[in-house]
């Protein structure tokens, strides 16, 4: 509790702000101000010695004092029940709490982005237990590469002759460029793409923070190779594409075909990488969507190296995944920021559970929840509307659009179905003991089927009664 926030003090104890002559402007809430009980009577009844046996003095002391201070700020009454059940509340939550995403956005960068499948989900919680081998070779019974198995795997799902695993797609350009282009390089890049994701992660400053110069190319809507080719010289060292993720230049546009910019750069000997973004190893036609290059087909046109994040449409970990070229990806493995980037035994096991459903894509859009989401016909998500309605007993089931969310294709709609809860409060919703998240549109309160299942029905029962009493 920030004390900032609270209103003066000095004007509910009785003194005039404006001059020393003190007047009384609520008798009530001074006397109930009075009535407050203190931190240490608390601690002495059962219910405070209970939470000190359970969470420690400290932070029960903590709690109790932030709480009167909840009370003496609004000038409420004290009820010991409730006061302790808040307390205790707040002692038991956690950092990071479930929340219900009812926003109808699939990978919400806000709520945490891919869901885990369930097989990712038990890979993680066996390596996490004890022991792996991250970095030991069995057969040689000594130290072997870091997840080696696992990125054998990923170069050949992608279709890459080797890979990388890093912290996330941010870390695994901020490499690339450090990698291939740092110290002084010049990296190319269109002015079309100089692009600004999540507010922090911008083009430019990645390529500067990477050590490298940005050399721009093209205007704002056109780009063509001949661009390019007129902006390289003796120092330049990457030129990198960047997938338009979260916006659209639409009209009178341009941009160089991927393999004529890989013919580009091979004749030159200079590398071309492409920030994917997204990233997708299945062709998202086959959801309804627009067609989105897939890694494979980035790589297959030429690309010397693709990034992508594991936690937007290929519905894994977060991480930073680099395919292409083995002695360009060796020269990512051995630069000094890889130790810097790199990923926990965790994050490996729950790409690799990942990877493996993708063997047979049939598996991975039953079983990667993402995946699952963006394919479920709109009957079933009708249906689980409907479901979802019967269970609340309130509402009315409405058509909606659901979006992808996590910058990738800004105005590809899915036919969606929700629950409209008119005259709900969402502030409420967010408040119950598992915040449900949904989408304000019209005024009005819709609980998004598309991104929830059924599992989560019970959680938003829980919320909507809640907020309705
Ligand atoms: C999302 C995105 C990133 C950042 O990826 P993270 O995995 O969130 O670090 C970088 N580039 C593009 C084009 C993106 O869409």
């Amino acid at each position: 509790m920030n004390g900032k926030h609270l209103p003066p003090l000095k004007r509910s104890l009785g003194v005039d702000p404006r001059g020393a002559r003190p007047f009384v402007h609520d008798p009530a809430g001074l006397a109930r101000l009075r009535r407050l009980p203190s931190v240490n009577s608390l601690l002495d009844r059962d219910e405070g010695a209970r939470l000190v046996a359970v969470h420690a003095r400290a932070p029960v002391v903590e709690a109790l004092r932030r709480h009167l201070e909840i009370l003496r700020r609004d000038a409420a009454p004290f009820d010991a029940e409730t006061f302790f059940a808040g307390v205790e509340a707040s002692l038991t939550r956690p950092g990071l709490r479930r929340v219900v995403n009812a926003t109808g956005i699939v990978i919400h960068t806000n709520l945490g982005r891919a869901p885990l499948a369930e097989e990712a989900l038990a890979a993680v919680a066996e390596v996490a237990a004890g022991a792996c081998d991250l970095e030991y070779d069995l057969d040689a019974g000594r130290r072997g590469g870091r997840g080696a198995a696992l990125l054998d795997l990923v170069a050949d799902m992608a279709g890459g002759e080797a890979a990388l695993v890093v912290n996330n797609n941010a870390a695994a350009v901020l490499l690339a460029v450090a990698a291939m282009a740092g110290g002084g390089g010049e990296a190319v890049v269109s002015r079309g793409e100089l692009v600004e994701i999540g507010g922090s992660f911008r083009i430019p400053d990645i390529i500067a923070q990477g050590g490298a110069r940005l050399v721009e190319v093209g205007t704002t809507n056109k780009t063509r190779v001949a661009d390019y080719a007129r902006a390289m010289g003796e120092r330049t060292r990457l030129l990198l594409k960047v997938h338009q993720s979260n916006y659209r230049i639409v009209g009178f546009t341009a941009a160089p075909d991927r393999a004529d910019l890989a013919a580009l750069g091979a004749e030159a000997g200079v590398p071309v990488v492409e920030d994917l973004g997204s990233g997708t190893l299945l062709d998202l036609r086959h959801f309804g969507l627009p067609h989105e290059p897939t890694v494979g087909e980035c790589l297959e046109a030429g690309m010397d190296l693709v990034t992508f994040s594991g936690d937007k449409l290929l519905g894994g970990p977060q991480a930073g995944i680099i395919v292409g070229r083995r002695d360009l990806v060796e020269r990512l493995r051995t630069h000094p920021l890889t130790r810097a980037v790199r990923c926990d035994k965790m994050t490996l096991a729950a790409l690799d559970a990942t990877l493996r459903l993708y063997r047979d894509p049939a598996r991975a859009v039953a079983r990667v929840p993402v995946l699952r989401a963006l394919a479920a016909p709109l009957a079933a998500v009708e249906a689980r509307a409907e479901a979802l309605r019967q269970v609340l007993g309130a509402g009315q089931v409405v058509s909606t659009e659901a979006f992808v969310g996590g910058g990738a294709m800004p105005e590809a709609a899915l036919p969606s179905a929700a629950v409209a809860m008119p005259g709900l409060d969402a502030a409420a919703l967010r408040r119950a003991s598992v915040p449900v998240i949904g989408r304000v549109s019209g005024g009005c309160l819709l609980l998004d089927a598309r991104t929830m299942s059924e599992a989560d029905f019970p959680a938003v029962a829980a919320a909507v009664e809640a907020a309705s009493c």
